[in-house]
């Protein structure tokens, strides 16, 4: 699972260049081009006049269209996300909204405050550890280990300080190109 901080007005819409592309290795003349047209995968030597073009597509889901975000987004899993909410000294919610000024300030105090709590040391718990049961083999109560082995990459200050930093940039792309409003879910 992961969260998501974005602003409104962050994506824009592009023909989808690979649609494009398609579009002009078929003018070109190519024999075999790999596109669908009409909701069928165009044939071999199958000519597409210029009309039909703007059928074109260069897969079954897509739609002609990109929709791409120009906006910086952050993108945590939601357990590094409820560390950083404890840092911004924020409510940690798996959804919701800020003012893109107050989250720069909450930024602000985090990078310039102890952030050793949140820091999390790599560790490696080697497989059968977590957890265990007792079986009875042979009327002998037996202790069978369970688990693979988990590694916890942890969470380095130096990981914490970039993630904070691109808050930064969120919120001031927000401010100077958006609503001002941070959202995240
Ligand atoms: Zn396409």
């Amino acid at each position: 699972m992961s969260i998501t901080f974005s602003t409104t007005a962050s994506s824009k819409t592009t023909p989808c260049r690979w649609c494009e592309e398609a579009r002009q290795e078929l003018r070109a003349g190519a024999q075999w081009v790999q596109a669908v047209i009409n909701g069928e995968w165009i044939k071999e030597g199958q000519v597409v006049s210029e009309d039909q073009m703007k059928d074109v597509r260069c897969d079954f889901h897509c739609r002609g269209t990109i929709t791409e975000s120009i906006a910086p987004e952050v993108n945590l899993a939601t357990g590094n996300a409820r560390s950083l909410f404890g840092l911004l000294g924020l409510a940690f919610e798996e959804g919701g909204e800020i003012e893109a000024s107050s989250m720069m300030q909450c930024v602000m105090v985090a990078l310039n405050s102890d952030r050793s709590g949140a820091v999390v040391e790599p560790s490696e718990t080697p497989g059968g550890h977590a957890p265990s049961r007792i079986l009875n083999v042979d009327g002998m109560p037996t202790i069978q280990r369970m688990g693979p082995p988990v590694v916890n990459m942890g969470r380095s200050d130096d990981s914490i300080v970039c993630r904070l930093t691109e808050l930064r940039t969120l919120a001031e792309w927000s401010i100077n190109n958006s609503d001002g409003i941070i959202t995240w879910g």
